[in-house]
């Protein structure tokens, strides 16, 4: 399974229709200070459902609609496009490729995107649930990031690394169970 492209439209510094494409194995990106890189990751945990703006450097979820610049007028959405591989079957879909969007106008209003059918959040969270992938999988680990896990005291190191390993996913089923049984214990 792997990331095969992204399609930005209006996506921060990208406000003219944008397609990167990758194959297996190592991909690196370069460019000067400034020229967008780190938005494309921001651009990959954006359209994988992250809710948090200060997550993607922004204040408001709008801040990643090209606000315009160099003789460009602002646009009036952002649209990402994540294009994953799944010829192997890990992720919960009987397609080859899953293909996940996300767009935000101007007004605040969304959608998200599974192979083309507009869906909830709660259906991409499902789709990537045994990929490893998506929110707080640390799929992507941004630059201030990695200092952050290497100064990290081990025990939030601990909860990271599992979380990485697909633990999460476990410890909140059993957050949920307990919840359960202490209404049922009240009841
Ligand atoms: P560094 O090397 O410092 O990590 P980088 O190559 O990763 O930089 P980014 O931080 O991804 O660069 O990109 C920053 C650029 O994106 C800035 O020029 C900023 O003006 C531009 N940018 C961010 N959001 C928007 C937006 N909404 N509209 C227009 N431009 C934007």
């Amino acid at each position: 399974m792997y990331l095969k492209a992204i399609n930005l439209k209006g996506f921060k510094s990208f406000p003219d229709r944008t397609r990167l494409t990758f194959s297996p194995g190592v991909s690196v990106i370069v460019g000067p200070n400034g020229s967008g890189k780190s938005n494309i990751t921001d651009a990959v945990l954006w359209a994988l459902g992250e809710q948090s703006p200060t997550a993607i450097r922004g204040q408001q979820m709008r801040d990643v609609i090209f606000a315009g610049g160099n003789g460009q007028s602002p646009r009036r959405f952002a649209e990402v496009e994540v294009v994953i591989d799944n010829s192997e079957g890990r992720a919960a879909s009987e397609f080859s490729e899953i293909s996940i969007s996300r767009r935000i106008e101007r007004n605040g209003d969304g959608e998200y995107r599974l192979n083309g059918a507009r869906c909830r959040l709660v259906d991409i969270v499902e789709a990537l649930s045994d990929t490893n992938m998506g929110r707080e999988m640390h799929s992507v680990i941004s630059q201030g990031r990695v200092e952050a896990i290497v100064n990290s005291k081990p025990r939030e190191r601990r909860m990271l690394i599992e979380e990485a390993a697909g633990l999460g996913k476990h410890r909140k089923r059993r957050h949920r169970a307990q919840l359960k049984l202490e209404r049922t214990r009240q009841n």
